[in-house]
């Protein structure tokens, strides 16, 4: 299965234009690694996850062809993840030699902020739509997901997925703190071969950070996936959604994370399952 990271910064992006903080400073002189856009992640080309403001960009400058996208799932609606406006590109007399309607896949906001910004008269056309509940798992085109509960925004029932496909299983988890209870005890005894997760903060010494995680949370982490034996023999930890209020940028990252075999995640990385 092939994980395209179009975007790994949280909210404000990395550096966040308004921002004059060190770290932003440093990651705008030393580029590369050090610019992202807002998280998004592409598979096999199919299945997409979210839809950041940074979605036409995303299209444009990794080259992806959104016409072959044909499940849309969305974890929850904080605008670097949620920008349904972009989604009018996708309509009759916008968008031509397309014939499939896109199946997306989220919460009760989700589902009415689409009601609210796409013409009902693009319903069944250009857009299905599958509101989802947590723990109950769906069929969809490309996957069969399971979507679990997140510990992240208290207003609104955020989603993390689990997500099978070909026989791989990969659990995205953004955004979130330490997992709640019952998600916990959902991932018992079950396997993962890819683990996506949020790593908005830097060094914060809090092994069960909320809303977001750290680096310590995400090592916590770690650990009760081993205890509990979820994660696969040859599994993998991917972290994204970077904040430069972490005051970190790639390389602490990286040097942060290495010692534990977790991978950092940045704009443009593709990995192979
Ligand atoms: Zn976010
Ligand atoms: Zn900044
Ligand atoms: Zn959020």
């Amino acid at each position: 299965m092939k994980v395209h990271f179009l975007g790994t910064a949280a909210a404000e992006g990395f550096p966040n234009p308004f921002c004059l903080c060190e770290a932003c400073q440093k990651a705008r002189y030393l580029g590369g690694r050090n610019i992202r856009s807002r998280t998004s992640v592409l598979f096999d080309d199919v299945l997409k996850v979210d839809f950041p403001p940074d979605f036409y960009y995303h299209a444009i400058y990794h080259n992806i062809d959104l016409t072959l996208v044909k499940d849309l799932l969305f974890t929850h609606t904080h605008y670097d993840h949620f920008n349904p406006g972009d989604l009018f590109n996708r309509i009759e007399g916008f968008a031509h030699g397309i014939e499939h309607p896109l199946h997306i896949y989220g919460n009760d906001l989700v589902m009415q902020g689409l009601h609210k910004t796409l013409p009902a008269s693009q319903e069944n056309r250009r857009f299905a739509y599958h509101r989802v509940l947590p723990f109950k798992e769906v069929e969809t085109q490309t996957v069969k997901i399971t979507p679990l509960l997140a510990d992240h925004d208290p207003m609104e029932t955020c989603l993390l997925y689990y997500i099978e496909r070909n026989g791989k299983r990969i659990l995205y988890g953004n955004d979130t703190g330490w997992f709640p209870e019952d998600t916990w005890n959902w991932l018992k005894g079950r396997k993962i071969d890819l683990a996506i997760l949020d790593c908005t903060g830097g060094f914060h010494a809090n092994k069960r950070s909320r809303n977001h995680m750290c680096i310590e949370t995400i090592l916590e982490v770690q650990q009760a996936f081993q205890q509990e034996d979820i994660l696969e023999d040859n599994g993998q930890i991917i972290v994204t959604h970077f904040s430069h209020n972490s005051g970190l940028l790639h390389e602490d990252f990286v040097k942060a994370f290495q010692p534990y075999g977790i991978q950092v995640a940045y704009d443009g990385m593709i990995v192979t399952l």
